[in-house]
């Protein structure tokens, strides 16, 4: 009775909390609980911030509207759509997961967390974001904020998903194993742990003196909030060196479908050079960072004929817009980008060379 006394407390403040700071993000519409969008959302969300998430959203809705209209989609549709956001693999795992809907669901989605798991592209916390946010199902979902935020709070230096969960469940709810303890809205207090860990429980300076589960933090009361959960060693980035082929002909430049597997499954780009394409002349190279890997881009200026026959030609200022019709990743964006300036810096030496004769 007094654990329940005590829950309800917390989550009395932490409500209250959200109500007056949630930020505006499109996907918080009021009575638009749909679990599809809960779905793009938190797909979305995976690896881009909220605010490019929020611009992406509407777009992406509007064309999409629901499961049958994305089943329906070719991949290059679908990942025009998500072109500028990265991590394309996000897109067409998203788009499987629509025909999986089609196919085995009606064209909803299940309410079943173990269902949602079995999902292509949802993982466990989607899967319990989902289940929280559209079914109001009392979960925890763990994402790296909250992943933060529950390790303060219950005092963990190497939290596991897991046991998060668990102390949080029990947190909020009274009773980590027995869901029917949750009583008043689960969809917000899952989304309001979520958004309190990533807007106020930040990594450096968390606002502890305006965080309303402060009474119940052994972080904040240990004095030293940063302090949790310990900090990981971080590998540092792998050194790559990634070859691409740049065959010209007129305006065009020659694009090449990248395997449908790995980073850049589905996209266009570069054709790459192996060992057995012909040596071209090397143009100016860079560096481009992902997020374990620092690519040293070496560009090689090679003959038409020199291409593989499979590949189209695009013009280059398409590319450097992201490729229309052919979306490219942002290294192919960026050294369409590079090439379009180096011809245009030669246009404008030739006209001054041609208005000094
Ligand atoms: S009191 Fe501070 S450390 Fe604890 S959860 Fe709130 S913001 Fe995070």
């Amino acid at each position: 009775m007094v654990l329940r006394r005590y829950t309800a407390a917390v989550r009395e403040r932490l409500l209250s909390w959200f109500d007056a700071h949630a930020r505006p993000l499109p996907w918080r519409t009021p009575g638009a609980r749909d679990p599809y969008r809960v779905l793009v959302a938190e797909t979305l969300l995976q690896q881009t911030q909220a605010a490019r998430a929020g611009e992406a959203f509407p777009r992406f809705l509007a064309r999409f509207p629901d499961p049958t209209a994305l089943a329906a989609a070719r991949d290059h549709e679908v990942l025009a759509q998500w072109q500028g956001l990265g991590y394309y693999q996000r897109a067409l795992r998203l788009h499987r997961c629509a025909q999986v809907l089609v196919r085995d669901h009606g064209g909803t989605l299940p309410d079943d967390l173990a269902a949602l798991e079995a999902l292509p592209g949802v993982g466990r916390y989607t899967a319990r974001a989902i289940a929280a946010q559209a079914f109001g199902q009392a979960h925890v979902a763990v994402d790296a904020n909250v992943r933060r935020l529950g390790a303060r709070l219950l005092g963990l230096a190497q939290p596991e998903d897991r046991v998060i969960e668990a102390g949080l469940a029990t947190l909020l709810w009274g009773d980590a194993s027995d869901s029917r303890h949750a009583d008043r809205l689960p969809d917000h207090m899952t989304e309001a742990l979520i958004e309190l860990g990533a807007t106020c429980c930040t990594p450096r300076r968390p606002a502890c003196h305006a965080c309303p589960l402060r009474r119940a933090c052994h972080a904040a009361a240990s004095g030293e909030p940063e302090a949790f959960p310990a900090p990981r060693r971080r590998r540092p980035p792998r050194r790559e060196q990634l070859r691409l082929l740049v065959a010209r002909r007129g305006a065009a430049v020659a694009l090449a479908r990248r395997p449908g597997h790995g980073r850049w499954a589905g996209l266009w780009g570069f054709p790459q050079a192996n060992d057995a394409n012909p040596v071209g002349r090397p143009l100016a190279g860079f560096e481009h960072g992902l997020s374990h890997r620092n690519l040293q881009v070496r560009p090689l200026l090679v003959r038409a004929e020199r291409v593989p026959a499979e590949v189209v030609w695009v013009p280059l200022s398409r590319v450097a817009e992201g490729g229309g019709e052919h979306p490219v990743a942002a290294v192919d964006q960026r050294l369409a980008r590079q090439l379009l300036a180096a011809d245009e810096r030669r246009a404008e030496r030739s006209s001054a060379l041609v208005g000094s004769a």
